[in-house]
């Protein structure tokens, strides 16, 4: 299916919903997913609640069950990928709260098993040269790259630069947003003029919110920031699904980086992850209607 055609059928913005699965050692835990549809539909069940209280649906662009594999959820963003070769702008992100299987989606467990290379590795194999561009956030580096291997390397340098804020209780990276952009430049054959497109691979902070008898001093600052971010996103996607006049990308710094790339002719996914987990019910169903809002 081309992109373009989905796009003038549903819009630029797709939500897809993943629901990680049970870890080793929880196999018998009890799961709030009461039902997948065919139609992007998904059920929540409250197990502690009666009557129609009890269950919520909601509606995405699709819902991927526990088994889906790494390699199937590429192949739909696929579509996406190659429109930024043709000179589009695009962002996929990531979204929930910690542990739901955001990294796991964009880089994968760990980058010496291909078979679950997440998004980022598998776009990245792709072969071009990249040309940069200006950007401007303070302490972004831009560096030039011509094969695969350069950029896994620079990833992990990434990675290593993402665990520098963490403090002893927080969970690494789950009190930052991981921004990866690729520049594109390509050259169209026919006529020989010059494409340019650009990919961002987004692992957005955690979703949670934060328990204020918990978090205090930086903490407390820190998660408020990134509640606030994440919000503004919502607030700039939701205004581009209903084609509102106003976007509002100024309230965050990710806003405005992401700015070319959101909205326009640009191109966005959203993969939502949810944690099945009963002691996760709050924040799956705060997830689900963030993703809801922005579908
Ligand atoms: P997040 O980035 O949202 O905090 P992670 O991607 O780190 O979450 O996932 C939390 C844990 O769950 C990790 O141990 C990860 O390997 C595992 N996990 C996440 N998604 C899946 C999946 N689809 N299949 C198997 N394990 C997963
Ligand atoms: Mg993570």
């Amino acid at each position: 299916v081309l992109y373009n055609q989905v796009q003038d059928l549903k819009g630029s913005i797709r939500v897809y919903c993943r629901i990680r699965p049970f870890l080793p050692g929880q196999l018998n835990g009890q799961s709030t997913v009461d039902y997948i549809g065919e139609n992007g539909t998904i059920m929540i069940v409250n197990p502690l609640k009666q009557g129609k209280d009890a269950r919520r649906v909601f509606t995405f662009n699709k819902v991927f069950r526990t088994n889906v594999t790494q390699e199937q959820i590429y192949g739909d963003t696929q579509p996406l990928i190659r429109s930024v070769l043709d000179g589009y702008n695009a962002c996929i992100f990531a979204y929930g709260q910690t542990g739901s299987g955001k990294t796991y989606t964009m880089s994968g467990p760990d980058l010496t098993t291909e078979e679950t290379w997440g998004v980022n590795y598998r776009a990245l194999h792709i072969r071009n040269k990249s040309q940069l561009n200006g950007l401007n956030v303070p302490d972004a580096s831009l560096v030039p790259v011509t094969c695969t291997q350069d950029v896994l390397e620079l990833m992990k340098i990434g990675q290593k630069n993402r665990a520098v804020g963490a403090t002893a209780l927080n969970e690494r990276s789950s009190r930052s947003h991981s921004v990866l952009t690729i520049h594109v430049l390509g050259k169209e054959l026919a006529t020989g003029s010059i494409l340019r497109g650009c990919l961002h691979l987004v692992d957005l902070a955690g979703s949670e919110r934060v328990d204020k008898s918990e978090a205090v001093g930086e903490r407390l600052k820190e998660a408020q920031h990134i509640n606030r971010s994440l919000s503004a996103l919502g607030d700039v996607i939701s205004a581009l699904a209903q084609k509102s006049t106003h976007v509002p990308y100024r309230n965050s710094k990710l806003t405005q980086v992401l700015q070319d790339s959101l909205g326009g002719h640009a191109k966005t996914m959203m993969f939502v992850h949810i944690n099945p987990e009963l002691n996760a019910l709050g924040e799956t169903i705060s997830t689900l209607k963030f993703a809801e809002r922005v579908a």
